[in-house]
């Protein structure tokens, strides 16, 4: 039996007796139909999308029965009447030509919708994070806590914008994964968002900044009614922040049409001021 091999699919055929062979023609091509389409998809693929790919194969082969089935009538309309049947034969081998070629676009297409990879450990734009160890975390502001050492330089960030009157408060810091999953399916259900929409404004747990202890969401302590809203940019306390934040190693994780597609969030900063932190949110996303 012959093979077509793609990297997803393995198309068998089966030879037939050809019509035109039966008349004593000879025979340009041998006619084919497909019997099985095997598919090496791996599982992750949705099932719908596998399910709809198997079908073109059949599909094809169905139309180049219709087309065999008539070019079988011709050839015996032909060879009753004497007509020019190398014409005839001609014709065949021309649509069977376009029929092959048909099926091999068929066979490229499903190569050309294969949807790459993601690099990385990625849900729905944001990246898998390690639980911070409880050891290493320390309380930055009333009970929230961060690792060490972003706890310390958010320390001195908050009373260097404190001495030119900026207030700046922390909402929220280190959260496990068991916190993020009340947050991320609690709220979700509650606001009834699909996974999509939830996504766009709260990380999968497992995959939150918070967990890795460097991520904060501040507010100011002037303006509460801004806190985690994007109207959060217009106060004095986020206009400190972009001006000095940098000074004392931390950064906005998602600014305005960020790559990742995650909602733009003034509030939310990290701290990448040690290689464990760079390592963290920079070395993963290379590779
Ligand atoms: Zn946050």
């Amino acid at each position: 039996m012959p093979k077509v091999n793609s990297p997803q699919f393995t198309i068998e055929y089966e030879d037939v007796p050809s019509v035109r062979e039966s008349f004593g023609l000879q025979n340009p091509k041998p006619t084919e139909k497909v019997v099985r389409v095997s598919s090496s998809l791996p599982d992750d693929i949705p099932v719908a999308q596998r399910e709809t790919s198997k079908q073109v194969a059949p599909k094809v082969a169905s139309k180049r029965w219709l087309i065999y089935g008539s070019l079988g009538a011709i050839a015996l309309i032909a060879s009753i009447a004497g007509a020019v049947v190398s014409w005839q034969i001609r014709q065949a081998q021309f649509s069977a030509d376009a029929s092959s070629s048909a099926e091999t676009q068929a066979a490229t297409g499903q190569d050309g919708t294969t949807q790459s990879r993601p690099k990385g450990d990625v849900i729905l734009g944001h990246y898998a994070y390690k639980e911070a160890a409880p050891t290493d975390l320390e309380v930055a502001e009333g009970s929230i806590r961060l690792k060490r050492s972003a706890a310390a330089a958010y320390r001195e960030m908050v009373a260097a914008a404190s001495q030119s009157g900026v207030n700046i408060v922390l909402i929220s810091g280190f959260r496990s994964v068991a916190d993020q999953k009340h947050l991320y399916f609690g709220v979700k259900a509650e606001r009834g968002q699909n996974a999509q929409e939830r996504a766009k404004v709260s990380a999968p747990p497992g995959y939150s900044e918070h967990h890795t202890g460097y991520a904060i969401d501040i507010g100011d302590a002037n303006v509460p009614a801004t806190n985690l809203r994007e109207d959060f940019e217009k106060t004095a306390a986020f206009r400190w922040m972009k001006a000095n934040a940098a000074r004392y190693s931390f950064e906005l994780s998602f600014p305005k049409g960020n790559e990742q597609g995650v909602s733009y969030e003034p509030w939310h900063w990290r701290y990448v001021g040690d290689i464990d932190s760079l390592k963290t949110f920079y070395k993963a996303r290379e590779n």
